[in-house]
C-alpha cells in the first residue's frame, strides 16, 4: 500500500490522543502494560480475532491483517500458539497503527475500486513504508515517551547511556552492569521491569531506547538478537 510521508512526530501524536481518548472512556490512568487488546475491542469496536491466516490467505509470513470494512483485525493464530507475547501484542499495535494511520486511505482506494480494503501484514514487507509507520505507532503506543523516560532514568539517573564498547571492559561478573553492547539485553530487561512495560519484548525496548536517544550505540556493531 502506498502511504504519504509521515513524520515521527505525528506518529507519536496520534499514538498519545489515542491513549488520552481511551483514558477519556475508561475514566481512569493509562499505565504500562498498555492492554492494547482492551485498546482494540472495547475502545475502537473492532472485531479482534485469531486465525490460521497462511491458509486464509493462501502466504506464509502473515503476521496480522486490517480490514477495515469489517472493522477487523485478524492476529495469525501461531503468534499467540507460539506463546511469544511481545510479538503479539507488539503485532495488535501494529494493527492498531493501521488503522489509526491508514484506514481512510484504504477506504478512498475502495471506494475507487483500486484496492482491496484489507491491510496485509508481512515479514518479508517490513521495510516498506507504511508497514514501517505502523511499527512506530505500535512502539509509541506500547511504551509512551513519558513512561520510558522515567523508567530508563531509574536505571540511569544521568538520562543516557553510551555504548562504546561491544565487549564488556570489566570482565567478570559484578553487582553493576557495564554498559557495552553485550549488555543490552540486562540494560533492557531492568528498563522493560521498571517501566512495567511487560507486555514488550526486551528487542522492542532497546530499540525505543535508542530511537529515543536514551541508548547510543558508538560500537560498529547493531544490537543483535
Ligand atoms: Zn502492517
Amino acid at each position: 500500500m502506498r502511504v504519504p510521508w509521515l513524520e515521527k512526530e505525528a506518529i507519536a501524536r496520534q499514538a498519545e490522543r489515542l491513549i488520552a481518548d481511551y483514558r477519556a472512556v475508561i475514566g481512569e490512568r493509562v499505565t504500562p502494560p498498555i492492554p492494547v487488546e482492551d485498546v482494540i475491542e472495547r475502545f475502537l469496536g473492532l472485531d479482534l480475532t485469531y486465525q490460521n491466516l497462511d491458509e486464509k490467505l493462501g502466504m506464509d509470513d502473515v503476521l496480522g491483517a486490517t480490514y477495515v470494512r469489517a472493522k477487523r483485525i485478524a492476529i495469525n493464530r501461531k503468534l499467540l500458539e507460539d506463546k511469544n507475547e511481545g510479538r503479539l501484542v507488539f503485532t495488535c499495535a501494529h494493527e492498531v497503527g493501521h488503522w489509526v494511520l491508514h484506514r481512510h486511505l484504504v477506504e478512498e482506494a475502495a471506494r475507487a475500486e483500486r484496492v482491496k480494503e484489507a491491510i496485509v501484514c508481512r515479514a518479508k514487507n517490513a521495510r516498506e513504508p507504511a508497514e514501517w509507520q505502523a511499527d512506530y505507532f505500535a512502539s509509541c503506543l506500547l511504551m509512551p515517551v513519558r513512561e520510558m523516560k522515567e523508567a530508563f532514568s531509574m536505571v540511569c539517573p544521568s538520562g543516557r547511556l553510551v555504548l562504546d564498547n561491544v565487549k564488556s571492559a570489566l570482565g567478570g561478573t559484578g553487582v553493576c552492569i557495564d554498559p557495552c553492547l553485550e549488555n543490552w539485553h540486562f540494560i533492557a530487561e531492568m528498563v522493560r521491569e521498571g517501566g512495567g512495560f511487560t507486555n514488550v519484548s526486551k528487542e522492542a525496548v532497546a530499540f525505543r531506547m535508542e530511537e529515543l536517544g536514551l541508548l547510543i550505540n558508538r560500537t560498529d556493531s547493531h544490537i543483535g538478537w
